[in-house]
């Protein structure tokens, strides 16, 4: 294929991409953003396959079977709860791949242009910088996710001390490389560094700060695949990572904002700990339980209902039944709608897509902003599986560790259901005190089974 080919195949992929993250943003064209993506992913593929550079095509083809068919196998089986450590994970072999691209970068540096040669080796090691600390930063995500590793934030004495002189020490490396015309020990030694300020930056960020470790990692594995696009020389790849690595961080804000933190002392980390964190609730009080069938008779005399779902729901698989709750109580008259906060579930969106994947209607999801004034005006509540995202301390204790996090103001409604079973604590380990409430009910068991013995007595 000739080069005017692939340059034109990977301005109309680069487009696509765009059109791809542009539609993704909204629940309505979510499907058709997807469409897109994958049609650019495969015109930028089969561009760079036949391209007049690429040679091996035997082992492209070779890599690129084992590679699908493993990707294929994981995606068929991967439950909707384990997207975030699969995501992840993912993330990790980008890094990986920038890493081992900047290696072998630099053992072809001969073939560089020698007016090029500087720039190109501020581009390995940076390429390589970048991708070691997403490597194994991302790792421990991928552990903190799926419970291999505890999600509390590792505290380490002078920890932004260390930080900050692994930032140093890789800046002196790199003034080392450079001077010398590429020193291996400067890059190994860079490389060791890298690993370790990854894995000690992730490591330090715990409780309910993980969202914007998600989105952030999602952001380093852009910049990495830019980094590797600017060794490689090739245009699309660079394109692309700086659309992943800026659409990340821009997720890395609007996390921020929906917690309320900066990104700086996120990054510094420390959120989730500074109160303790315990890893069962506190009695504070007397809770009191109730039984589906009354939860029934509740919401038939009802006629607003606010239902806020969580991470609870995902694992329980409960989104059809309360999907069905829904249709029912709606076609009764009573008027139904769903608050969403920004952080609920282990995925930002996780409750968008699990709804519309149960064919609730869109107008009726609203986002935490968009809802938490018309609590007090709800009969009734329903919280299906969530917990720090309903949870009143954050609101009204000063000393929590999630103090000053919006929070959906269930509280504020006539009664509250919480759908859950037991009184453990949430993702964050802080105790919940909307529990104890007068007007807070519990429902125990599986929220699955519960909303289904509900959606047969109504
Ligand atoms: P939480 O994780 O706070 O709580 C979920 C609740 O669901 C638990 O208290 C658990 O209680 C209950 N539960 C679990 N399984 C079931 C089941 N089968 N049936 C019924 N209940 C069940 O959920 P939220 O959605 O409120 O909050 C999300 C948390 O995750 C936040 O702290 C957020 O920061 C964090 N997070 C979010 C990410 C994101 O991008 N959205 C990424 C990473 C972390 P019990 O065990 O008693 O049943």
């Amino acid at each position: 294929m000739s080069q005017g080919l692939v340059t034109a195949a990977y301005i109309i992929a680069a487009v696509f991409f765009i059109l791809s993250l542009a539609r993704l943003s909204k629940q309505e064209t979510a499907r058709s953003g997807n469409y897109f993506g994958i049609a650019g992913m495969a015109l930028a593929l089969i561009a760079t396959i036949f391209s007049d550079q690429a040679s091996g095509f035997g082992w492209v083809i070779l890599a690129m079977l084992i590679g699908a068919g493993i990707g294929l196998y994981r995606a068929q089986r991967v439950e909707m709860t384990q997207m975030p450590e699969l995501i992840a994970l993912l993330h990790s072999f980008v890094g990986l791949a920038a890493v081992l691209v900047g290696y072998n970068s630099y053992a072809n540096a001969d073939s560089v242009a020698l007016d090029m040669h500087t720039i190109h080796l501020v581009e390995v090691f940076i390429g390589v910088f970048i991708g070691a600390v997403t490597f194994t930063g991302s790792l421990v995500a991928f552990g903190k996710l799926n419970g291999r590793i505890s999600s509390k934030p590792l505290v380490l004495p002078n920890k932004h001390k260390l930080n900050l002189a692994a930032l140093v020490v890789a800046f002196l490396l790199l003034i080392i490389f450079v001077k010398a015309d590429g020193s291996t020990i400067a890059l190994l030694l860079m490389t060791l560094i890298a690993l370790a300020f990854g894995w000690h930056l992730v490591a330090s960020i715990g409780g309910a700060d993980m969202p914007v470790v998600v989105s952030m990692l999602n952001s380093y594995s852009g910049w990495a695949a830019a980094a590797a696009g600017f060794m490689l020389g090739n245009d699309l790849l660079i394109v692309t990572g700086a659309l992943v690595g800026s659409s990340g961080a821009i997720l890395s804000y609007i996390m921020c904002t929906a917690m309320n933190r900066s990104f700086l002392s996120v990054i510094a980390g420390g959120f989730g700990t500074e109160g303790g964190v315990s890893d069962s609730a506190e009695e504070t009080g007397e809770h009191r339980e109730i039984q589906p069938a009354d939860v029934a008779d509740m919401l038939k005399n009802a006629s607003s209902v606010i239902i806020t779902p969580g991470y609870g729901m995902a694992v329980a698989h409960a989104q059809n039944a309360v999907s069905e709750i829904t249709e029912f109580l709606r076609n009764k008259g009573i008027a139904v709608r769903f608050g969403i906060h920004p952080v609920a579930g282990r995925l930002p969106g996780h409750m968008n897509v699990l709804l519309a994947e149960a064919r609730v209607p869109y107008d009726i999801v609203l986002e935490m902003d968009e809802i938490n004034d018309d609590f007090s005006s709800t009969d009734v509540v329903l919280v299906i599986g969530a917990n720090d995202t309903v949870n009143p301390a954050a609101a009204t204790d000063p000393h929590s560790p999630i103090a000053g996090m919006p929070v959906l103001h269930v509280w504020e409604a006539q009664n509250v259901i919480v759908f859950k079973r037991s009184m453990n604590s949430g993702y964050a380990g802080v105790p919940n005190p909307l529990f104890y409430n007068e007007n807070s009910y519990m429902c125990f068991g599986d929220a699955k089974a519960t909303v289904e013995q509900i959606l047969k007595a109504l």
